[in-house]
């Protein structure tokens, strides 16, 4: 395994691979959820490409990007053992100047977490263009956790018709059902038993519609009972393209919750 940290060495790189690539992004600190995606893209791909940028640019200002946890040693040892073939870990300053042409998440991206965290999305976009253009991959994979992220990365590569087919990834979950996440190595004990409401609250939002349950506000209202002493940001039942819905539609509902656990922001779904 190489880690590469110049656009230099990644555009050598590039050039001298021929076969299928596969390419996971991430902002590090990796968990089971990432090595999902990872061992996903060593089972498709010729070469497998991980870069591990915490990307300034998707950061409101007052959150936690001075703090998100890094690792890069522990996330290296992981990427060998996954047996990537690629490591790029730039610099800021590598990937950004100071003034730049931007990308610009679609209005109607500006629900939800676009609704919560303005600007977040274009930073998001921002990165993984560059990111793309840098590696030109075959595949590049995502986690269905951040649903209307993969959503947007769906439309851009359709909107800029880049030749990348996008791979959306199941949740990975604690065993205990807590969907994995960087951030929650900030909870502490409490918060993070506290924390379970949250996928449980999903499991039973499946159950009822099971039972034939499928008014999205009733579902919406019986997911806020089981979660009252949570401070819930949101809870919100779409369709696949992030449309609300009033009647769960099978095979093409998304439901998701964000709540916060003191200064946790934690967010998760279920896919039905
Ligand atoms: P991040 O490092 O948080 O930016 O995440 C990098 C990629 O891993 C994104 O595509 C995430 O959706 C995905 N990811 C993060 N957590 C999980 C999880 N628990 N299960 C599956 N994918 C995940």
């Amino acid at each position: 395994m190489q880690v590469l940290k110049t656009l230099e060495e990644l555009q050598e790189v590039r050039r001298s691979i021929t076969g299928t690539i596969g390419f996971v992004p991430t902002m590090g600190a990796l968990h089971n959820g990432h090595i999902s995606l990872i061992k996903q893209a060593r089972n498709e791909n010729d070469i497998v490409i991980v870069s591990i940028f915490v990307n300034p640019t998707q950061f409101l200002p007052g959150e936690d990007l001075d703090k998100y946890p890094r690792k890069d040693e522990a996330d290296k040892k992981i990427c060998q053992m996954c047996k990537v073939d690629y490591v790029f870990m730039p610099e800021i300053s590598t990937m950004y100047e100071n003034e730049e042409v931007l990308v610009k998440a679609p209005n109607k991206s500006y629900v939800l977490e676009g609704k919560t965290r303005p600007g977040h999305f274009d930073g998001v976009l921002q990165v993984v263009l560059k990111l793309f253009n840098l590696t030109q991959p075959t595949n590049a994979y995502f986690g269905k956790k951040d649903a209307q992220q993969l959503s947007l990365i769906q439309q851009m590569v359709k909107n800029f018709f880049l030749p990348i087919n996008i791979v959306p990834c199941d949740i990975v979950r604690e065993s205990d059902g807590l969907a994995m996440s960087s951030r929650n190595v900030y909870l502490d004990n409490q918060q993070r038993k506290d924390a379970l409401l949250i996928s449980k609250s999903l499991y039973f939002a499946a159950s009822l519609i099971g039972k034939q349950e499928f008014s999205c506000e009733a579902i919406k209202q019986k997911m806020l009972e089981t979660m009252s002493i949570l401070d819930v940001e949101y809870v919100a039942i779409v369709d696949r393209e992030f449309n609300e819905i009033q009647t769960i539609q099978k095979g093409n509902t998304i439901i998701l919750v964000v709540a916060r656990l003191g200064q946790t922001r934690l967010l998760d779904n279920i896919w039905l």
